[in-house]
């Protein structure tokens, strides 16, 4: 074979195996296997990924389909397709999460279902062309099914690449319909219908000049969100409307709801739940939190199981408001430090466990303590850990419900609290289950 037939099969085995070898190494081994030991092209692929350290399974076994020839049963196939909608879902396997891309793919004979099985792996996006390799299909209520398991390869191809049948093309809207409580960074196409709390507009000087933005609150019966929106829609406080085509990204941390000019808002009459009161925060759990990765004033309720270390009486940079540590500001150097009194507890609430930070006021209130009082008996004890002592024995094993925004970091959840109260547990509430639980692991 001439060096320039061979060279899509040298570029595909260089994909194989990760772009990590070169493909002028790959190249003199496939000669070898081609002239030297005179196998078929076939197994010679097969035998130089191999032999380079990759898996030979995941090498493109040629056959390219259109979608309307799949029957179901294809173990390996390859297709060029436009995707129509990309949706991402997360599921639990084997006691992990993971997130899964779901919608529909296209191409000129027509459209399938599809689930591409590691959301990393396939950065898949609406009105791509992508060449799929090594798919696989299975049949699901009656019809084909595509697949993108693990040895599935994606390359984006050129937009002209797939002509799809007329009056067939990606949607505006992507059909992933949510409730506030599923919103999280990184969503797109979302439909929403929520209820109008608040709405202000601000005007900001933009590059190209005045620009007004419109934000504010909107709440369902799972929880609040705040939004914000380039575009006047007209938002009156208590309509209920239905918004298609909004994102998620997180500002300062929290999911915020934004759409754009491109988005739809509706107004939606009848039904909607009157019974909550949608004004106040909404009790969640903590796993769910820590799916979501972060959420905007709400109420969660644990057991405290530890007191975080720079609790108690702290002092802070008088320039940054920085902690200081050995008189030592990480900005300013040496500082003298203004005494401060905050909480860093561990909630747990058994389905996961969060940081709440509480402030001044806050911990005053919680402990029983004055900032005065806690300077006055760190100065007498001559430590201030007695201040902390004295938080951990108010707090530590006892049950309390925290209200704020929550964002995570590297440590994980983090709420900055803006209530917290301690409760006694009803007896054959969950509360004291859980209680009675931790304290049996111990
Ligand atoms: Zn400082």
């Amino acid at each position: 074979m001439e060096k320039q037939e061979l060279a899509p099969h040298v570029a595909e085995i260089s994909r194989v195996l990760g772009n990590k070898v070169s493909e002028e190494q790959i190249a003199k081994e496939l000669d070898t296997y081609l002239n030297l030991y005179r196998v078929s092209l076939e197994t010679a692929k097969r035998s130089v990924v191999r032999k380079l350290g990759g898996d030979p399974n995941a090498l493109s076994k040629g056959v390219q389909k259109k979608l309307s020839e799949l029957a179901g049963a294809e173990q390996s196939v390859d297709l060029l397709v436009k995707v129509l909608s990309a949706n991402r879902k997360d599921i639990e396997q084997n006691g992990e999460v993971k997130t899964l891309i779901y919608g529909l793919m296209a191409d000129e004979s027509g459209s399938m279902a599809y689930t591409a099985w590691d959301a990393d792996r396939f950065q898949l996006e609406r009105g791509q062309v992508l060449l799929v390799r090594n798919a696989y299909t299975k049949e699901w209520n009656g019809k084909p099914q595509l697949n993108l398991g693990t040895r599935a390869t994606i390359e984006t191809q050129p937009q002209d690449a797939v002509k799809l049948p007329e009056g067939m093309d990606v949607p505006i809207y992507g059909p992933t319909t949510a409730k506030v409580s599923d919103l999280q960074e990184g969503m797109n196409s979302v439909t929403i219908t929520v209820k109008v709390l608040q709405v202000e507009t601000r005007k900001i000087e933009t590059q190209e000049g005045p620009k007004t933005v419109y934000s504010g609150t909107v709440a369902d019966e799972t929880g609040r969100v705040q939004f914000s929106s380039w575009h006047d829609f007209n938002l009156i406080k208590d309509e209920v409307v239905q918004i298609r085509g909004g994102y998620v990204r997180s500002w300062r941390g929290i999911p915020q709801l934004n759409f754009g000019e491109r988005a739809d808002v509706q107004r939606v009459k009848g039904h909607f739940p009157a019974d909550v009161d949608l004004s106040k925060p909404r009790p969640r759990s903590i796993g769910e939190l820590e799916m979501v990765g972060g959420a905007y004033d709400v109420v969660v309720a644990g057991v405290v199981v530890d007191v975080k270390k720079g609790s108690g009486l702290i002092q802070r940079c008088p320039q940054c408001n920085r902690l200081v540590q050995n008189k030592l500001c990480r900005l300013h150097g040496k500082v003298e430090g203004q005494y401060d009194l905050r909480i860093k507890a561990v909630v747990d609430d058994g389905a996961g466990a969060i940081t709440a930070v509480l402030n001044k006021e806050i911990t005053e209130a919680l402990v029983g303590i004055t900032l005065e009082q806690a300077i006055k008996d760190a100065r007498e004890a001559m430590d201030p850990e007695v201040v902390k002592e004295k938080v951990e024995e108010r707090l530590l094993a006892k049950p309390i419900e925290v209200r704020g925004n929550v964002i995570s970091d590297d440590y994980g959840l983090m709420m900055i609290v803006s209530e917290a109260r301690m409760f006694v547990p009803e007896v054959r509430g969950e509360a004291a289950n859980l209680l009675s639980e931790l304290e049996g692991s111990q």
